[in-house]
């Protein structure tokens, strides 16, 4: 939104939308909302949708009937609701748990996967990452290479490090070491305790 005054969107214009061909899904799918419901029991969540009717969107006033199908492939929604399912796949798995508190570390990191692309993609290429995890030179190479399996392993690695899912490796060296860090830092806050 432009300001707390000015609730419209940022990059609407007299002349229409100034990022048309990058719109976010939500754009894609109006006046169709989408909700997904999910059992405990189960793994997956199956999607509804809802037609939203606002007297400013003129396209009701058309005769043409579209199916939720021919409307999503109209707006170009595919590799958007790809991505879109499997992190709403991290938000529900993360609401059947309940009550259970993510440490700030872990909201970091998932606000991270979920709003920033680039921070993420430093966070893999320019820190002990890729010797943290056992991963395969072609998984690198495609992540390096293309944006959206880099956005769909950022999901899956999201998953793995806030619920334990998927068939990520820890490296066993960097974790000895890891280790080795945090003993050696504890101990010197020890030693910095009594000293004091
Ligand atoms: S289509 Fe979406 S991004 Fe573009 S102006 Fe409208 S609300 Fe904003």
């Amino acid at each position: 939104m432009k300001d707390d005054e000015n609730k419209s969107c940022p990059f609407v214009t007299p002349e229409g939308c100034t990022v048309y061909a990058d719109r976010p899904l939500t754009c894609r799918y109006y006046p169709i909302g989408m909700g997904i419901m999910k059992q405990y029991d189960k793994k997956t969540g199956t999607n509804f949708f809802i037609k939203v009717k606002e007297d400013h969107c003129l396209g009701h006033n058309e005769d043409r009937e579209w199916t939720i199908d021919e409307w999503r492939e109209d707006q170009g929604s595919d590799v958007y609701d790809e991505v879109n399912n499997d992190w709403m796949e991290v938000v529900l798995k993360a609401k059947t748990l309940g009550n259970v508190e993510f440490s700030p570390k872990s909201l970091e990191l998932f606000y991270m996967v979920s709003s920033n692309l680039d921070d993420f993609r430093r966070f893999v290429f320019e820190s002990n990452f890729l010797k943290a995890y056992e991963i395969e030179p072609r998984v690198i190479q495609i992540i390096q290479e293309d944006e959206i399996e880099l956005l769909k392993f950022s999901l899956s690695w999201l998953r793995f490090t806030l619920f334990g899912e998927g068939g990520f490796i820890v490296n066993e060296e960097a974790r000895k070491q890891a280790q080795k860090k945090l003993s050696a830092e504890s101990g010197t806050r020890q030693a910095e305790k009594s000293e004091g």
